[in-house]
């Protein structure tokens, strides 16, 4: 059992649970993801992505079942975990090199060991022109790259992250997409990943995880047997090209099932 490696097991979610209208938003999902490893998930909007990101990081329990983290339950966030949220969470008060490193100066680092390290991810990140600028100066795009500065300078064993890319134009996801995977191939962080992008999933995971629509379970688990490391030139191969293609069908399927199920529910 290594540190980073997150055990989920009959983990179900329900809303609104002493109400005439629950909600079940997770349904016995099990998942074992092994230290290092880069899995994503996909799934129609309401499958439970979110809801399950937010009980691995601890910030709300499961209604069931349990969530472990080198073996130990998780109860609440830890140092161990980094979230990144599809919007940005910085602080218009704060400059950008003050936004990025805000959590190292909550672990008491003095500015001027966070500092070097702040400038080196804000460069990496296109931002250094920027340091001393606020949020409210910058465009969604640029807030949302030092967000991620603000995630990677805390260096989590496990990334988690929730469509952090959704804002970006292609360009620019393509180059947080090459961040990700160097930064992860120089660490050997463990990520768990929530895209809307197929492309992306494929890209960047060993497997790629297919949640039902609500209730959300697992609906199948598939490998991607590409090679590492991996180049943008890659998207381009047939291989690449099957593995899209497999998980648009899978995910098709069960945008159907859910479209057949509202337009039911809504006759009822
Ligand atoms: P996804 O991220 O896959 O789009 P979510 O995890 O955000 O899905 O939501 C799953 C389901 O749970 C949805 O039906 C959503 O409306 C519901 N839900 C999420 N959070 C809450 C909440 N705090 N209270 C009530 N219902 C919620
Ligand atoms: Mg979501």
């Amino acid at each position: 059992m290594s540190s980073g490696d997150i055990s989920i097991s009959n983990v179900s979610k329900v809303f609104r649970a002493n109400t005439p209208s629950p909600v079940v938003a997770l349904d016995g999902i099990d998942l074992e993801i092994k230290e290092g490893e880069f899995v994503s998930i996909v799934g129609a909007s309401g499958s439970g992505k979110s809801t399950l990101l937010r009980i691995v990081d601890g910030l709300t329990g499961p209604t069931g079942g349990t969530v472990k983290i080198g073996g130990a339950e998780v109860t609440k966030p830890g140092q161990d975990r980094g979230f990144v949220f599809q919007q940005d969470r910085l602080f218009p008060w704060r400059t950008i090199l003050d936004n990025v490193v805000l959590g190292l100066e909550l672990r008491g680092v003095k500015k001027r060991d966070s500092y070097p390290r702040a400038k080196e991810l804000l460069a990496i990140m296109g931002l250094s022109k920027f340091a001393n600028s606020y949020p409210g100066e910058l465009s969604g795009g640029m807030r949302q790259r030092a967000n991620l500065a603000r995630a990677y300078a805390l260096e989590p064993k496990i990334m988690i992250m929730d469509e952090p890319y959704a804002a970006l134009d292609g360009q620019t996801r393509e180059i947080m997409q090459q961040f990700l995977l160097d930064t992860w191939e120089a660490h050997k962080t463990t990520v768990l990943f929530v895209t809307h992008q197929i492309d992306e999933a494929v890209y960047l995971s060993d497997r790629v995880v297919v949640f039902t629509s609500r209730p959300g379970k697992v609906k199948e688990s598939i490998n991607i047997d590409l090679p590492r490391p991996r180049t943008l030139n890659d998207k381009r191969s047939a291989d690449f090209g099957q593995y899209v293609e497999r998980v648009w069908t899978s995910i098709e399927e069960e945008v159907k099932a859910s479209m057949q199920l509202e337009m039911e529910y809504g006759r009822a």
